[in-house]
């Protein structure tokens, strides 16, 4: 921490998992023995480069790039690109530190990794995010590969982006593999990416109520933030398993919809238009749209599930769901939750589902990419679906048997953080001091 005192995002994400893995120390005196701790906190590579490319006006622009690789033990480095204007080395280190930890969780053989850019694609023309995706990846080829470092999407890296990518990694190193996933179906890519996510938060959130409160998504009031990738494969599963989704949002406002949301004309809008969440209230009678994404959470509901960004729900907000009776809080989001809001829910026994364990269904499903590429082969939609609803549901497991194994019985922060850092903490152990 001395070292990263200007890097609030990794600390805050540091010091949640080192809270909650306490208990498991004193068990395990090879940990401290083989310094487990402060090298699991300090990235095994980070590299920084220079992102030059011309915009549509024939200005050189420059933008930074990174790629933190943070965790080797269990496999090749895994995680997401992000482009956003907000991406700074202290995001990137506290998304990959993140990253170790889920991956570890999902139980497919990866390492954690992540990296971006501060580029910001809002307005620009598709010529213009090719010619930064092209940019960025002739610096980043040189440290991924599909035995290395395999990168996926995030805030906006899509389908088309890791469409460039792929396109300028194959042209410079002459190599058609698996090093990018969340690929286009004709090249590579696995039915069922695009939902992994969304449709992975509902499962783990189906389980845990199941679990933890013999209950379900059936009846229920949910609300969402964002209306990207997450949130709109959260909105779809969760109405089909029978809950009525009446909120979305983008960096803008909100909408509320007391009808429940009518995902054709969201996906119209977000995903065929890039337009904002705003001209649903336009199109959709009863809908309201309100400027200001925080006040997403004064929607009365019964479940929460954060889908946008980090720190996006505070304590403030956490108070006004809970007044308004809401009782689950799962994240789709990376540390969408405040430690201050983390605390609220903890004291009104509201079922509290960790980003890390939560919103690991895309990454296990990338993690499935990377198997049918190996073996040269693709799974049906139904196949790679049933896989990824059975990983969620055995993240829900290992993480309330670790949390009772420690005494934190039905705490599914602490179990997660626990379950995801044992396995990674012994293999760092077996391979020595590296
Ligand atoms: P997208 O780029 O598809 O969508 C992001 C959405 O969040 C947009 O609607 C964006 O709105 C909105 N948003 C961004 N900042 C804010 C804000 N401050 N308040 C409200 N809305 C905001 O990204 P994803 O859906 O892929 O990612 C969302 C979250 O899920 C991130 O935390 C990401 O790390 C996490 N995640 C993603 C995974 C994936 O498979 N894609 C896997 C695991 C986690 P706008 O258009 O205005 O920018």
């Amino acid at each position: 921490t001395r070292r990263d005192g200007d890097q609030p995002e990794f600390l805050q994400a540091v010091y949640e998992v080192l809270e909650s893995i306490e208990p498991v120390l004193a068990n395990h005196p090879e940990y401290e023995a083989n310094g487990v701790l402060e090298r699991l906190v300090e990235p095994e590579r980070l590299v920084k480069f220079r992102v030059a490319w011309t915009d549509a006006a024939g200005k050189v622009q420059v933008n930074r790039g990174y790629r933190v690789q943070f965790n080797s033990a269990i496999g090749p480095y895994k995680g997401g690109l992000r482009f956003h204007p907000t991406v700074t080395e202290s995001v990137v280190k506290f998304l990959g530190f993140e990253q170790v930890i889920k991956n570890s969780l999902t139980s497919l053989p990866m390492g954690g990794g992540k990296g971006g850019s501060d580029f910001d694609p809002k307005g620009r023309s598709d010529a213009e995010v090719m010619r930064f995706c092209q940019a960025f990846m002739t610096e980043l080829q040189r440290h991924i590969g599909q035995f290395t470092d395999v990168p996926a999407g995030d805030i906006n890296v899509g389908a088309r982006e890791i469409g460039y990518l792929f396109g300028q990694y194959k042209r410079i190193r002459d190599e058609y593999s698996g090093v990018l996933t969340g690929k286009g179906l004709e090249f590579g890519g696995s039915l069922a990416r695009t939902e992994a996510t969304g449709y992975g938060l509902c499962y783990y959130t189906a389980e845990a109520m199941r679990v933890l409160r013999d209950d379900g998504f059936s009846g229920k009031t949910v609300a969402v933030s964002g209306s990207g990738n997450v949130a709109i494969f959260a909105i779809d599963k969760a109405q089909s398993l029978g809950a009525t989704v009446v909120t979305a949002s983008d960096s803008s406002g909100y909408i509320h919809d007391p009808n429940g949301i009518q995902l054709d004309v969201l996906k119209d809008i977000k995903l065929d238009h890039r337009g904002r969440i705003k001209e649903y209230a336009d199109r959709v009678p009863g809908a309201e749209y309100h400027e200001g994404c925080n006040g997403v959470w004064n929607v009365p509901c019964d479940i929460a599930l954060p889908c946008a960004t980090q720190n996006e729900l505070d304590d403030a907000a956490a108070r006004t769901l809970v007044a308004n009776g809401c009782t689950v809080v799962c994240e789709g989001a990376n540390m969408p939750c405040t430690p201050g809001a983390i605390e609220v829910f903890k004291q009104s026994k509201v079922l509290y589902g960790p980003g890390k364990a939560a919103n690991a269904g895309g990454v296990a499903v990338s993690g499935l990419e990377m198997s049918q590429n190996s073996y040269r082969v693709s799974w049906s939609f139904e196949e790679t679906d049933a896989r990824l609803q059975s990983i969620m549901e055995s993240i829900v497991a290992s993480s309330l048997a670790a949390a009772e194994r420690y005494g934190h019985e039905h705490d599914l922060m602490i179990g997660a953080n626990i379950a995801g850092f044992v396995k990674v903490a012994d293999a760092m152990v077996a391979q020595g001091v590296l």
